[in-house]
C-alpha cells in the first residue's frame, strides 16, 4: 500500500518513494523563538508529527530534523525591520540569548504536552553560523549574489525557474514594485547576510563580508544539507512558507547544487480563529496551549481537534469545537480503558486505518474507522490492540491514560453533604448555594445512580 503525499512542488498527490530504501529524511522548519508558540503554529507541528508517525507505521526509519530560528528572522519578510530576537529583547529587558533559550524550552514543553515526538536533531541557527557562511561563500563564487549597503543579497533573476514552488508571477511582481525596490535589483531578491552597521546587536558574527548576521532562509538551507545531505526526502512547513521561505531555500540550494533539496514538499494549512482574520504572533492576540489548559482543556483534546480536519484544509478554531473534541477524545479513551489487554490488531481494520492514513494523512477518516472498531464484531482484546496500533499514528495517548481518583478536600466533601441534606429537606436555595461553593472550589457535582459524586471541574 503506497503512502500518497501531496507535493506542493508538483501540485499533486505522489506515492512516497524514499531515496534510501526503508529510510525517510524529514526536515521541518521550526519556531522563531522570540515569543510563545500559538495554537496555529502548533497545528503545523501536529501535522508534521502525524506525517512522521505515519511514515514510521509504514516501516520507515525516520530521521526528523527541526531547526530553531534564534537569529535573523526580521519582522518583515522583505528583509526590513528589526530582528525578531532583538526586538523581543527590548520588549522584555532580557538578552536575546536568554529569550531564545526561554522560548525554545517553552516550545519543547508544548510539544511534549501534545505528545509530539521530539525530532532526532534540534538544529539551532546560531550553532551553525560557519555552515551558513560557507553556503553563502559558495553561491557567491557561483555568481548568484551581490552586495548592497546593508548586506549580501541573492539575485533571483539569475535563476531560470525562481518561484516555481509558489508559481510566482515574476513579471507581475516586477511591475508592481518599480518604485520601492531600494538597493535590491529584483523585488524577490532576499538577504543572505546582513551587516550590523550602526545597530547595537547582541547577536553578530564576523564573516568574509563584514560583521553581521545571516538571513532567515540560509539557515534552513545550510542545516538541512548538514544533517540530511544534499538530497533528502521530505521538507515540511506551514503554507505561509510556500511563497517566500521555502521558495528562497530552494533558490539557494539550486544555486549551489543545481537541483531542489527535497523530493516532497507537503505544507500544512493554517488554523484560523473564529471571527478573526488570522492568528499571528505579531498581532499580539493569540491563543497558547497554556490558555487552553487554563480553561480546563487537555492538550490532547486540541490534538484530537487537529486530527478531525485534513491538514491541507483550513481549520477554524472555536471553543465549541474544542469542547466537542475533548468530549470525543474522553469517550474514546474511556472506551479503550475498559477493553482488556492481550489481543493482536485485527488485520482488516488495520489495513483500513492505514489506507486512510496513507491517503495523504486522512486523519478524520481514520478516526471514523477507529470509532467503527469499537462497534465491530471483534473480541474486546482485539479491539484494544487495533486501537492501540492506530494510536501510534493518532498520538492521543490512549494506552497511557488511567482514570484518576481525585482527592476531594474535606471542606468540599462537607459542602456536598450539606447539599445532600438540603435537597432531602427540600431547602432548594441552600442546595444551590452549596453547589455554587463546590464549583468555586474547582469541583463539579455529578449525579450518578449511586448518588452524587465530586469530580474535578
Ligand atoms: P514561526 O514561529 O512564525 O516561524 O512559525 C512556526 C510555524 O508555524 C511555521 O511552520 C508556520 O508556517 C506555522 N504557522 C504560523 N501561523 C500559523 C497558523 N495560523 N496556523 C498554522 N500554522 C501556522
Ligand atoms: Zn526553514
Amino acid at each position: 500500500m503506497d503512502l500518497m503525499l501531496y507535493d506542493t512542488w508538483e501540485r499533486r498527490l505522489r506515492p512516497f518513494e524514499p531515496i534510501a530504501a526503508g529510510h525517510a529524511g524529514l526536515y521541518a522548519c521550526g519556531p522563531t523563538v522570540y515569543d510563545y508558540a500559538h495554537i496555529g503554529n502548533l497545528r503545523t507541528y501536529l501535522f508534521e508529527d502525524t506525517l512522521r508517525r505515519v511514515l514510521q507505521l509504514n516501516g520507515y526509519a525516520v530521521r526528523h530534523v527541526m531547526n530553531i530560528t534564534d537569529v535573523g528572522h526580521l519582522i518583515s519578510d522583505a528583509d526590513t525591520g528589526e530582528d525578531k530576537m532583538e526586538k523581543g529583547s527590548r520588549r522584555t529587558g532580557k538578552t536575546a540569548w536568554d529569550i531564545a533559550a526561554f522560548y525554545t524550552e517553552t516550545f519543547q514543553h508544548d510539544l511534549v504536552r501534545l505528545n509530539i515526538l521530539p525530532p532526532m536533531v534540534w538544529a539551532r541557527a546560531t550553532d551553525h553560523i560557519a555552515e551558513q557562511i560557507a553556503f553563502i561563500a559558495d553561491i557567491e563564487r557561483k555568481g548568484y549574489t551581490y552586495r548592497t549597503e546593508d548586506g549580501i543579497y541573492f539575485d533571483t533573476a539569475r535563476l531560470e525557474h525562481y518561484g516555481h514552488l509558489a508559481r510566482l508571477d515574476i513579471e507581475g511582481l516586477r511591475a508592481g514594485h518599480r518604485v520601492d525596490l531600494g538597493a535590491k535589483r529584483n523585488p524577490t531578491d532576499f538577504a543572505l547576510w546582513k551587516f550590523s552597521g550602526d545597530e547595537q546587536r547582541q547577536m553578530e558574527w564576523d564573516s568574509p563580508w563584514g560583521r553581521g548576521f545571516p538571513g532567515w532562509h540560509i539557515e534552513c538551507s545550510a542545516m538541512s544539507e548538514h544533517y540530511l545531505g544534499e538530497r533528502f526526502d521530505i521538507h515540511v512547513g506551514g503554507e505561509d512558507h510556500v511563497p517566500v521561505h521555502h521558495t528562497n531555500e530552494i533558490a539557494q540550494h539550486e544555486a549551489r547544487h543545481g537541483h531542489v533539496p527535497a523530493n516532497y514538499w507537503p505544507h500544512g494549512a493554517f488554523l484560523k480563529l473564529e471571527g478573526a482574520e488570522k492568528m499571528s504572533k505579531s498581532d499580539g492576540g493569540f491563543l497558547r496551549l497554556e490558555t487552553l489548559i487554563e480553561r480546563g482543556y487537555d492538550p490532547l483534546a486540541y490534538r484530537y481537534l487537529a486530527l478531525t480536519a485534513h491538514y491541507r484544509s483550513q481549520l477554524v478554531f472555536s471553543w465549541q469545537a474544542l469542547d466537542a473534541a475533548q468530549t470525543a477524545r474522553n469517550r474514546l479513551r474511556q472506551a479503550f480503558h475498559r477493553l482488556p489487554e492481550g489481543g493482536t490488531p485485527d488485520e482488516t481494520y488495520r489495513d483500513r486505518l492505514l489506507a486512510e492514513l496513507n491517503q495523504d494523512l486522512n486523519t478524520s477518516k481514520a478516526l471514523a474507522v477507529a470509532w467503527e472498531v469499537l462497534r465491530a464484531p471483534l473480541t474486546d482484546a482485539t479491539k484494544r490492540a487495533t486501537l492501540a496500533w492506530a494510536d501510534e499514528a493518532f498520538g492521543l495517548g490512549l494506552a497511557a491514560w488511567k482514570p484518576v481518583e481525585v482527592a476531594v478536600p474535606q471542606a468540599v466533601q462537607a459542602l456536598l453533604d450539606e447539599r445532600n441534606r438540603a435537597r432531602a429537606e427540600k431547602r432548594w436555595g441552600d442546595a444551590d448555594a452549596a453547589r455554587a461553593d463546590i464549583e468555586r472550589a474547582g469541583f463539579r457535582i455529578k449525579d450518578t445512580p449511586q448518588g452524587a459524586v465530586l469530580e474535578k471541574a
